[in-house]
């Protein structure tokens, strides 16, 4: 069967200029998802373009993506980003994967011996905010998570990312071997610092020699990542076909915009990302302060005041002028006032991120971005709202973001239709949902403590705020919501 390795592809397709056989897994990385494929893998793959080298990557899937694994095998592990913009697309093939495994095709022994090679130099990771295992409410680990609690039983057997991490390292430790660096790539605050408090939790668990050899010795970077990458469509892969002139089944398409910004904190190298314009930092906070703020903080607002108001995509909610205003003054008002960074020009970062969410050529599903909200809202919202709330500065909008989160999860849009809610809060969720009438709902919901902690639900001026956009939202639909909070 031809496949993108065995084609002849059209002239100003971009494929890879280096040597391919000198790739090594330097990296193994976990969660081989749209994103990964579109940001982590394809920045290396521009530094094996300008500089060579070996930094291979091997791609893990623990629970899905046996399918996706056999299809990117059967093409020599390479696969299509289609970057597309306003004035038009570039296919690039990746080469910088050079093997991959996953559980249910290879066995989980061979995964853990992968992450135990002596020239794995790090471990990255993009499998979502649950995969940590971190309980939102504390940062530490979640020892009632059935997975922690089966690795903690079978420690050499282990299910989730932190149970191989530990398992892998403890390997490295008893064989005398160099560690390697963790560096966290998902969209979640201090993602560092969040995977080394789920690999510490565990080793504590397992062994305080282990956890104080991997606190002196291996590190965890912090990473600021941004990208549009949708989720892979029928469409959109249709669309990757007609412009290579044969399928790719581990395409993906995205935006062209990519940024990323990593603390400069390895223990045993990293490829030359600069040389593909990657920001190496000593500090990353208060970039990904800005980025979770005002790009996902406006992203989630659009992703559940849009989905109630029957819009499928960002795009076009930014096509409607109310939501195109509200999303900037979400950014400029509530948002950026709020921030640490200095040096940005946030009014430019601002217009950037509007022309981006309207960019007609991505179709990103407001259901997409609206799933597992009970994770992303401390962060995206509730932070710049505690804010607010010490200064007495006004919040319409962030209020009518977190009541639209509460009106989506409640489970019906404003065209009475029912909402899929996906969440790994969804069972405590809908049950709170069923045991509360709709005048109820703020404050029943309100007691999700993983969400709003123990302080906001005993702030008088927070209940308000949100009970009135409750109410506005309730009365006048998500879209006339919009309107009337911005003429006030
Ligand atoms: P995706 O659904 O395509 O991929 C998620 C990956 O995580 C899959 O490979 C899945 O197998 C793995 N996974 C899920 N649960 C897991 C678990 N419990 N343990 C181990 N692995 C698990 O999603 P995506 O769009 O690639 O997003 C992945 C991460 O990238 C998210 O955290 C997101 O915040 C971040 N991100 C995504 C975008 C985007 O536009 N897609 C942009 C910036 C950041």
């Amino acid at each position: 069967m031809t496949t993108i390795a065995s084609a002849i592809l059209p002239d100003g397709v971009q494929t890879p200029h280096y040597d391919r056989q000198q790739l090594k897994t330097r990296m193994v990385h976990f969660g081989f998802g749209a994103f990964h494929r579109a940001h982590q893998a394809l920045l290396t793959d521009r530094v094996l373009n300008a500089q060579g080298g070996d930094w291979g990557i091997c791609e893990i899937s623990l629970f899905s993506g046996d399918t996706l694994m056999s299809q990117l095998r059967a093409q020599d592990n390479l696969y299509t980003v289609l970057e597309k913009g306003a004035h038009g697309n570039q296919a690039i093939i990746v080469g910088a994967v050079n093997e991959c495994l996953n559980a249910k095709l290879d066995s989980l022994a061979t995964i853990i011996e992968k992450f135990c090679e002596p020239q794995v130099a790090i471990v990255s990771l993009t499998i979502t905010e649950k995969g940590y295992c971190i309980d939102p409410a504390t940062g530490t680990l979640d020892l009632t998570n059935p997975r922690i609690i089966h690795d903690l039983q079978a420690p050499d057997e282990p299910l989730s990312a932190p149970g191989i991490l530990v398992e892998a390292l403890s390997r490295r430790q008893a064989r005398g071997l160099a560690p390697f660096s963790v560096l966290s790539c998902d969209n979640i605050p201090d993602n560092g610092h969040v995977v080394k408090n789920a690999v510490l939790g565990m080793a504590e668990k397992r062994s305080p020699a282990l956890a104080s050899w991997i606190r002196e010795y291996v590190s965890f970077p912090a990473t600021m990542v941004d990208r549009i990458v949708p989720a892979a469509t029928e469409e959109s892969l249709a669309e990757i076909t007609r412009e290579l002139g044969v399928a790719d089944p581990c395409a993906i398409s995205c935006e062209p915009f990519i940024q990323w910004v990593i603390e400069d904190n390895f223990v045993a190298g990293r490829p030359a990302w600069e040389a593909a314009g990657v920001q190496m930092v000593s500090d990353v906070r208060p970039w990904e302060e800005m980025k979770l703020r005002m790009l996902n903080g406006s992203h989630s607002f659009l992703a559940y005041l849009g989905y109630l108001s029957g819009f499928q995509h960002i795009n076009e909610c930014m096509q409607d002028s109310a939501f195109r205003e509200a999303a900037y003054r979400l950014m400029m008002n509530e948002q950026a006032p709020t921030l640490s960074i200095t040096g940005v020009d946030l009014t430019g970062y601002a217009q950037s991120l509007i022309e981006r969410f309207a960019n007609p050529a991505l179709k990103h599903k407001t259901w997409q971005i609206a799933m597992d909200g009970s994770q992303k809202l401390p962060q995206r919202m509730l932070a710049g709202i505690r804010l607010h709330l010490a200064r007495e500065s006004a919040w319409p909008l962030l209020a009518l973001g977190v009541a639209g989160w509460m009106r989506y999860v409640s489970g019906i849009d404003d065209a009475g239709s029912t909402i899929d809610v996906r969440d790994p809060l969804s069972d405590k969720i809908s049950s709170i949902v069923a045991a509360s009438h709709e005048d109820q709902r703020v404050v029943a919901l309100l007691s999700l403590q993983e969400v709003f902690g123990n302080d906001l639900p005993h702030n008088p001026a927070f209940v308000q705020a949100i009970e009135t956009a409750w109410q506005r939202i309730a009365q006048r639909g998500a879209h006339q919501a919009v309107i009337d909070t911005l003429k006030n």
